[in-house]
């Protein structure tokens, strides 16, 4: 049993180690046409691999993705850093209606969810934008 978890242990670290190649960026750039948008990081903060959909630590509504097992276990310690270190540098949406009101935006009302920052229109609307950051993040991309 203890062998067993060894080799376990080790095949996911090299599995990690060994994928630098070109499987590595089929993650990283969803195929166009795809209906199913990732909204996470797509570069593990760990180790610079691509990350997988499956391989995450969630803190407070946010998910830091990263490429094994191995990097998640290790996150686990501190997910709140893993968070903040997955989206250390926020990008604006650029959306010009408000996802939630269909308003045009206030360059002061905008809420950051997973490095992605979302225009909005007013306090009501950040307010709103809370209780479905991913939603809400995703119709603001899709209305541009
Ligand atoms: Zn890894
Ligand atoms: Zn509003």
């Amino acid at each position: 049993m203890r062998n067993f978890l060894i080799i376990a242990a080790f095949c996911s670290f090299a599995a990690c180690a060994g994928n630098k190649g070109s499987e590595s960026s089929d993650n990283a750039a969803p195929a166009a046409g795809t209906t199913t948008l990732f909204l996470g990081n797509t570069t593990c903060a760990t180790s610079g691999h691509a990350t997988k959909p499956e391989n995450f630590v969630e803190h407070e509504g946010q998910r830091a993705y990263f490429c094994c097992s191995k990097c998640v276990a290790s996150a686990n310690a501190d997910p709140a850093a893993a968070v903040a270190k997955a989206y250390a540098n926020p990008t604006a949406v650029g959306n010009t209606a408000c996802p939630i009101s269909g308003k045009d935006v206030n360059a002061d009302d905008s809420m950051t969810w997973q490095g992605h920052t979302v225009a909005l229109c007013c306090g009501r609307c950040k307010k709103s934008f809370a209780s479905d950051r991913a939603g809400h993040t995703k119709t603001a991309i899709e209305s541009k």
